[in-house]
């Protein structure tokens, strides 16, 4: 039996009574309901039903709406609560968007194929190609100032021989008695969802990220208290970077840009320094070393900066008969380099992975990571 629908002629009808007319436990069906099932991208109220909670509202072909509940209920007769506060919010995000896509067509007729209202933000996919930072200006200024403009949203009832003839501004595959949903003066649309009465009570409406998608463009978007709670999680930040830069909100994109570049060149100079002192550090440590065929410069660190370990290593290598042996504590790390072509001089690369490092290299110069010390000792042992 098709159950009726309440929510079709009160959408801020939240508390109803009905009969059971099918009762599978925690799945019913009543004769009547103000609880709207998802569809038509607008996501299935919650509530209460004879004390049960609803935790899911569908409906099937047969268009019944089928209530999913927490536990089983036994009357016959129920009392049902929908959520107000969740309901108002779908209405202000779907009403948002009748007049978004209506607006969209107004100004540069750029059609929606699809809606999706979610947690958070909602989103239309547009069938273009593009859409350039001023279309998106000028369609936010026009929804706003026809929410402003508080126009009527009325529901009307009409056969479906008689709608071709009224202009839609998206084709309907329903047959029968279609319902229909206007804005005053803007939109006409074939619709089963839930609207508010008039369209000051959508509130602001604040489009957001854009991105490309398979089937056009996707414009996201917010109504109504989400877009007054999004626009206060925005200015948070905003404000919050303002103090770490002591800077106006506004100025903070050029500042950030200039900040950027300045650590940018700072690294640039910090990794010229390090190759400069590393050279002189690799000189003075090779001279220090004991005499011999070949100079071995064998320390030991308990901390430092692997990067420069590394440079170092190889500036010693650059000297001429020399060989650096450095092992990092933490992490324990191994870092190897000697002169290019020495004669009898080992492979250090295959010494590196025999002493089971985690790393690798060629035969001159090699590095290996270990999970503890006592592997990079092993390793120490063995290059000796
Ligand atoms: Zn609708």
């Amino acid at each position: 039996m098709k159950t009726e629908r309440l929510y079709y002629s009160d959408s801020m009808l939240h508390s109803f009574d009905a009969h059971v007319v099918r009762n599978e436990g925690d799945r019913v069906v009543l004769d009547r309901t103000a609880f709207y099932p998802t569809s038509g991208g607008q996501p299935h109220d919650i509530g209460t039903l004879g004390g049960a909670r609803v935790v899911n509202v569908e409906d099937n072909d047969a268009e019944e709406v089928i209530h999913f509940l927490d536990r089983p209920i036994e009357s016959a007769e129920v009392h049902g609560e929908v959520d107000a506060a969740r309901r108002f919010d779908h209405m202000q995000q779907h009403t948002g968007q009748h007049l978004l896509s209506a607006v969209f067509i107004e100004l540069f007729n750029f059609p929606t194929v699809s809606f999706h209202l979610g947690d958070e933000t909602c989103t239309i996919d547009l069938a273009i190609p593009k859409i350039d930072a001023e279309q998106i200006t000028r369609a936010e200024e026009r929804s706003n100032a026809v929410v402003f403009e508080n126009r009527p949203v009325s529901v009307a009832y009409k056969p479906k021989e008689e709608i071709a003839a009224l202009g839609l501004r998206k084709e309907t595959k329903r047959d029968g008695e279609i319902r229909l949903i206007s804005i005053e003066g803007l939109d006409l649309c074939a619709c089963g969802g839930t609207h508010v009465r008039a369209t000051g009570e959508i509130g602001a409406i604040l489009l957001r990220k854009v991105e490309k998608v398979k089937q056009g463009i996707r414009v996201e978007f917010v109504c109504g208290h989400r877009a007054v709670r999004a626009a206060r999680r925005d200015f948070t930040a905003l404000a919050q970077a303002s103090t770490l830069y002591s800077a106006k909100p506004h100025d903070l994109p050029q500042l950030i840009a200039k900040k950027l570049d300045e650590a940018k060149s700072a690294e640039r100079e910090t990794k010229r320094l390090q190759e400069s002192l590393a050279a002189f550090e690799a000189k003075e440590m090779v001279a220090a070393a004991p005499a011999g065929a070949v100079r071995v410069v064998e320390r030991v660190y308990d901390s430092g900066d692997p990067n420069y370990l590394r440079q170092l290593a190889a500036q010693i290598a650059r000297q001429p008969a020399a060989r650096a042996i450095l092992a990092l504590r933490q992490p324990p790390t191994l870092f190897v380099a000697q002169t290019k072509d020495l004669p009898g001089a080992p492979d250090l690369g295959a010494m590196v992975k025999q002493a089971g490092l985690r790393g690798g290299g060629t035969k001159d110069a090699a590095q290996g990571g270990a999970a503890t010390w006592d592997v990079i000792e092993r390793a120490l042992a063995l290059l000796r």
